[in-house]
């Protein structure tokens, strides 16, 4: 039994609460989870912890990659789409609306990948409640205000939650529950979603413009760019550089951890029933205004 009178934050102690009523509990990782935890024994830790299902945010990215790519396959060179901004970080999307309000018209109409991906996990397990994983706070409050998810912690306090409760692994295996996506696991790095978008039909060389950190991307504003596609994170490397994020590593190594994570799911045998397939999507609408 958890000690809920341990100098847990609120969150830690609903997380915590939620697996003490032996309700039914879906982790969704953020990608970037591997900056701060080891990725093989990462799912049979959760487990360990009381979680039923662990699934990793990847799949959610893959949904908004297609979903990019056909909006700007349709819409392209029309009067009013001369720019196409990215939206899957919710401190960029505020960023843009604040202090530039008059390019509000150009993020994309689409839910980020943690809204997706929640959609998603509702449809497959109803009876399931969702905790997210985040590398930030501003991740974290997207993820609150969205119904579906029951509660958020960061990556931080997941660990104090670890360094406390200690949990014993469980599971033989490290593979995360039927969703599966390996390339959208560069997703947190600064031009991972650039490089996962698959846009050779659709965008030209040099029509995209990949940008992380807040004075880059007040730059880059400012500038009045003429690139059409701005694939954009506030934070300094990416996702990766979260406030969330508990790793004090410089981010070059930050990043080999992604990528060296990336190389390792490459050469995984991932069983068929867990590729990503559309028909978890079936039904669900991903479309949102700003
Ligand atoms: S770039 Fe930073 S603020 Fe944006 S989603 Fe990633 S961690 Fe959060």
């Amino acid at each position: 039994m958890v000690d809920l009178n341990f100098s847990y934050s609120t969150d830690q102690k609903k997380v915590l609460s939620l697996l003490n009523e032996k309700q039914k509990v879906c982790l969704m990782a953020a990608p970037s989870f591997v900056v701060d935890f080891d990725y093989l024994s990462f799912v049979p830790l959760m487990k360990g912890l009381g979680f039923d299902r662990i699934t990793e945010l990847t799949f959610g990215a893959k949904i908004v990659n297609e979903h990019y790519h056909k909006y700007i396959k349709e819409n392209k060179g029309k009067k009013g789409y001369e720019k196409f901004i990215s939206s899957v970080c919710p401190t960029s999307v505020e960023m843009v609306k604040n202090r530039h309000p008059e390019l509000k018209k150009f993020l994309l109409p689409f839910d980020s990948p943690v809204i997706s991906m929640a959609k998603i996990l509702h449809k497959e397990y109803p009876k399931h409640k969702i905790v997210f994983l985040a590398p930030c706070s501003a991740k974290k409050i997207e993820a609150k205000n969205g119904r579906l998810i029951s509660a958020a912690l960061t990556f931080r306090e997941m660990k104090g939650i670890i360094e406390k409760e200690k949990p014993k692994k469980s599971g033989r295996s490290h593979l995360f529950d039927r969703f599966y996506n390996d390339y959208t696991k560069i997703y947190p790095l600064s031009g991972g979603l650039g490089k996962t978008l698959h846009s050779k039909d659709i965008l030209k060389e040099g029509e995209t413009v990949s940008r992380d950190g807040c004075a880059d991307l007040l730059k880059l504003f400012e500038t009045h760019s003429d690139k059409i596609f701005y694939d954009i994170l506030f934070c300094k490397g990416g996702c990766i550089g979260g406030n969330g994020v508990a790793s004090k590593l410089p981010l070059f190594l930050r990043k080999k951890k992604v990528l060296d994570y990336k190389k390792f799911a490459d050469r995984e045998k991932i069983p068929e029933k867990m590729v990503g397939l559309n028909r978890y999507t079936k039904g669900l609408s991903f479309e949102t205004a700003f």
